[in-house]
């Protein structure tokens, strides 16, 4: 197990108002997982984590 991951500082940036997401409160994040984005709201869901670089896009809560 690798617990030293859960201290490093995951980055996002916001696809729509491309502010840095705050991660702060998932403290396990993790792939396909759902989150929004503090800024302007949008809900996001994570594609890929590399290291400390997340990627994220937008779900359309429409469908
Ligand atoms: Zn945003």
């Amino acid at each position: 197990m690798d617990v030293t991951l859960n201290y490093i500082r995951m980055q996002l940036t916001c696809l729509e108002c491309k502010n840095d997401v705050d991660l702060s409160s998932y403290s396990d994040l993790e792939k396909d997982q759902v989150i929004e984005c503090n800024t302007c709201g949008i809900t996001l869901m994570v594609t890929n984590i590399e290291n400390t670089m997340v990627t994220a896009e937008v779900v359309d809560e429409g469908k």
